[in-house]
């Protein structure tokens, strides 16, 4: 029986080695001393090489996971481990991580957690002190979280946006039509643009950025598609990500589609059209896919 679905031409990319880019090893062995957990290294991630290893250095950009690998959610697409009952947080992680963080040489820092449904306040206290400790140890550092719906509770994402964050992101992940089949069902489309719009009402429009990533191949018609952002654009969401749905493994929901690398093209062009800020777009594209070059090419210009 077959198991391996075959993968089309431009999804079969070699995982960078250090020894390609002098920058990117350099990072690397740097990050062994620090004791922090990237994403980008623990999935293996494709584009590790450029978020890290690009010419200018304060653009380098990394992906570091808070608040354990144990999540009280179970979305259909997601490989990540699940608990009604996590473990405890580490209430060193904050200060631990601002300390690690601000002695790497990095200028853009990802950070993402899994989802806490089991704390009172979903972990979003945990967020904004680490982000307001990085802050004060490194203020040039830029800084970007992405969290999850804190299950709609606005004040939580308000306590998250008044830290001191440059980037606020919350992926909507899918079209509304495919929302109940393909995250937990705790999550909803509605919530999530009230989460995204909340931030911009706590922080105006000016002092930060909102950020959603979409993943395209899980049967989404293109209607749903323009649809899902024209109400982002409603909510003022600033910049949108588009990649392709990869099948962690086949207890997870399968790809209805590989999308080319031409349409994915035609989707950031018509992102730009309708007003974001910027967007990524590609089938290796995950939400913090060189978001520091994008960042400082797009915002700080
Ligand atoms: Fe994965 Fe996030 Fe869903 Fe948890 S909430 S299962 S970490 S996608
Ligand atoms: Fe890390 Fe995200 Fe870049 Fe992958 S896309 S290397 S996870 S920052």
């Amino acid at each position: 029986k077959r198991t391996i679905t075959r993968l089309p031409e431009w999804l079969k990319t070699p995982i960078p080695s250090a020894g390609a880019n002098p920058e990117f090893a350099k990072i690397k062995a740097d990050l062994r001393g620090l004791n922090l957990h990237t994403v980008c290294e623990e999935a293996r991630c494709p584009n590790i090489g450029e978020c890290w290893g690009g010419s200018n250095k304060a653009a380098a950009t990394a992906t570091i996971m808070l608040m354990g690998d144990t999540c009280t959610r179970g979305c259909r697409f997601c490989s990540v481990k699940t608990s009604r009952k996590p473990p405890p947080l580490d209430p060193h992680e904050p200060e631990n991580t601002a300390e690690a963080l601000a002695r790497w040489g990095l200028g853009y820092v990802v950070l993402t957690s899994v989802d806490r449904d089991d704390l009172a306040d979903g972990g979003a206290r945990h967020f904004a002190e680490t982000i307001r400790r990085i802050k004060q140890k490194k203020p040039t550092l830029l800084v970007e979280a992405l969290t999850g719906d804190f299950m709609g509770d606005l004040d939580m994402v308000k306590i998250v946006a008044e830290s001191g964050l440059d980037v606020y992101a919350h992926n909507v992940e899918t079209v509304e039509n495919l929302t109940p089949y393909v995250r937990d069902r705790r999550a909803t489309f509605r919530q999530s643009l009230k989460v995204l719009e909340h931030v911009k009402k706590v922080r105006g429009n000016e002092g930060i950025i909102t950020k959603t990533s979409i993943m395209l191949g899980l049967g989404e018609t293109e209607e749903e598609l323009w649809d899902a952002l024209r109400e982002l654009r409603k909510v003022d969401v600033d910049v949108v990500t588009f990649g392709q749905y990869m099948r962690p493994t086949k207890r997870h929901l399968a790809v209805e589609k590989y999308i080319t690398p031409d349409e994915f093209e035609l989707w950031r062009q018509r992102a730009m059209d309708m007003g974001f800020l910027y967007c990524a777009s590609g089938p290796l594209v995950r939400s913090s896919y060189k978001a520091g070059e994008a960042f400082i090419e797009n915002v700080l210009k």
